[in-house]
C-alpha cells in the first residue's frame, strides 16, 4: 500500500490499472544453472536466457574473471581512475571483431545506446527509427532531442519516403536482430537508402553479435554492409557483461569527450573486461553456433507442426505469438507448472494485443531438452487455448 504522500503520484491507481489490464509485473526468484533454472523454488528448463552460446558459466570464462578479481570495481569513471588496461585491450579486440577502426566500452548496452545516439544527434538532426526498435533506442532518440521519424517495421520504402522529404543531418537506427521478434533488419536496402540520402547508419546488434555473419561479426557483416556505428551488449551472445560501440576513431573521440553516459558513470569492473577478453576468441570458434542453429531448426519445426504462430524469426529468438496479455500469462504459468520457464512479453515491450512468449534457445540445450519442451508447449498451448 502506498503512503499518503505518494497519493499525488497516483501510485495505487496506476498499479490497479496495470492489474486490470493484465500488465502487472512481478519479480520471480530465479537461480540459473546450465540449461535449467530454479524459479520460485521449482526446477525448470530455461527458455528465456540471452546467454545464447552458453558461455556465461563456461569454466574458461569464469576462471578468467576470477583470476582478474583483485577488487570488486575500480570505483571510478573511465576518465578519472577507472581506465584499467583490460578495457583498452577489450576495445581493441571488439574493434577487430566488428571490423571497425575503434571501439568504446560502456557499463551496459542500454547506456551505449543512450550515450552514442544522444552524443551524435541533436536538435538540428533527424533520426529515422524502426517502429520495433528496443526501448533503449527509443529512450536514446528521445534523450538526444532530435526530431524522430518512426518508419514501419522493416519497410524500407517508407524509410526512403520519410528521408527524401527531410533536410539537414540524418541518421537511421535499427536493431540487427529484433529482440522481440527474432527477425533481421534489411540492412542491404537500408544501407542503399542511407547512401542515397546521406544518412549515418547505426545498428544495435545486441542479438546478432557473435551469432551471425562471417567470423560471427554480426548482422552487418552477414549483409556485407558498412555501418557507421555498431552498438552491442556483451551480456547476450558473449555471455559476459557490459555494452560497447564500435565505430571510427573520430566518433570514439567524440564520445569520450561528450557522451554523458560514458563520462559521468563508473567504469565497467575490470574483472568483467578480463572475462570478455578471454571469451571473444572462444565465441568466435563457431562450434557453439552450430549447436544453437540445430536447436533453432528442431524447436521451431516442432512448434510449427504443433500449430503455433511464430512470426518471421530467423534466429535464436522465437516469438510464440499469443495476442491477449492474460492468455500469455496463463500460458507461461502453465508451462512453468510443467517444468518449462518461458516468460510472457507484454505492452509496452511489445504492442498491445500482441503479447507473446519470447523463447530464446541456447547452445546449452540438447536434443532431448528441445523435444521435451516442445511436448510441454503443445500440452500447455492446448490447455490455455493458444492452439
Ligand atoms: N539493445 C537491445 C536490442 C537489447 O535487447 C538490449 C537488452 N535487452 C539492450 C540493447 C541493452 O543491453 P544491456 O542488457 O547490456 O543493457
Amino acid at each position: 500500500m502506498a503512503s499518503k504522500r505518494s497519493d499525488a503520484f497516483s501510485v495505487n491507481e496506476r498499479l490497479a490499472a496495470l492489474e486490470r489490464d493484465g500488465l502487472y509485473r512481478t519479480l520471480k526468484n530465479v537461480r540459473i544453472g546450465g540449461p535449467f533454472a530454479t524459479v520460485d523454488g521449482k526446477k525448470a528448463l530455461l527458455l528465456c536466457s540471452n546467454d545464447y552460446l552458453g558461455l556465461a558459466e563456461d569454466g574458461r570464462v569464469v576462471r578468467a574473471a576470477a583470476k582478474a578479481l583483485k577488487h570488486v570495481s575500480q570505483c571510478s569513471s573511465r576518465l578519472i581512475a577507472g581506465n584499467d588496461p583490460s578495457m583498452m585491450a577489450l576495445e581493441g579486440l571488439l574493434a577487430g571483431h566488428r571490423g571497425t577502426e575503434a571501439a568504446l566500452v560502456y557499463p551496459t548496452g542500454y547506456m551505449a545506446n543512450l550515450g552514442a545516439v544522444s552524443a551524435l544527434a541533436g536538435k538540428n538532426s533527424t533520426i529515422f527509427s524502426d517502429e520495433l526498435n528496443h526501448a533503449s533506442i527509443i529512450d536514446a532518440c528521445r534523450l538526444s532531442g532530435a526530431r524522430v521519424e518512426v518508419f514501419r517495421h522493416n519497410d524500407i520504402d517508407h524509410l526512403e519516403k520519410l528521408a527524401s522529404r527531410t533536410k539537414g543531418s540524418k541518421m537511421v537506427i535499427t536493431e540487427g536482430i529484433f529482440s522481440m521478434d527474432g527477425d533481421s533488419a534489411d540492412l542491404c536496402r537500408i544501407s542503399e537508402v542511407a547512401e542515397r540520402h546521406g544518412m549515418m547508419t547505426i545498428v544495435d546488434d545486441a542479438h546478432g553479435d557473435f551469432i551471425f555473419g562471417p567470423k560471427f561479426a554480426g548482422v552487418p557483416a552477414l549483409a556485407g554492409v558498412d555501418t557507421d556505428v555498431h552498438i552491442s551488449s556483451m551480456s547476450k551472445g558473449l555471455g559476459c557483461f557490459g555494452g560497447y560501440v564500435a565505430t571510427s576513431k573520430g566518433i570514439r573521440e567524440l564520445l569520450i569527450n561528450t557522451s554523458r553516459q560514458f563520462i559521468y558513470t563508473s567504469a565497467l569492473p575490470d574483472h568483467l573486461c578480463a572475462a570478455a577478453v578471454a571469451t571473444v576468441p572462444i565465441a568466435k570458434k563457431g562450434d557453439l553456433q552450430k549447436r544453437l542453429f540445430a536447436n533453432i531448426a528442431q524447436f521451431s519445426g516442432m512448434l510449427k507442426d504443433a500449430g503455433f504462430t511464430l512470426g518471421n524469426s530467423k534466429s535464436q529468438i522465437i516469438p510464440v505469438i499469443v495476442g491477449a496479455e492474460r492468455k500469455a500469462m496463463d500460458f507461461s504459468r502453465e508451462l512453468l507448472a510443467n517444468g518449462v520457464f518461458a516468460q510472457a512479453m507484454r505492452y509496452p515491450t511489445v504492442k498491445k494485443g500482441s503479447a507473446r512468449l519470447r523463447v530464446s534457445l541456447t547452445a546449452l540445450h540438447g536434443k532431448a531438452h528441445i523435444e521435451a519442451a516442445a511436448g510441454v508447449f503443445a500440452k500447455a498451448g492446448r490447455k490455455t487455448g493458444v492452439i
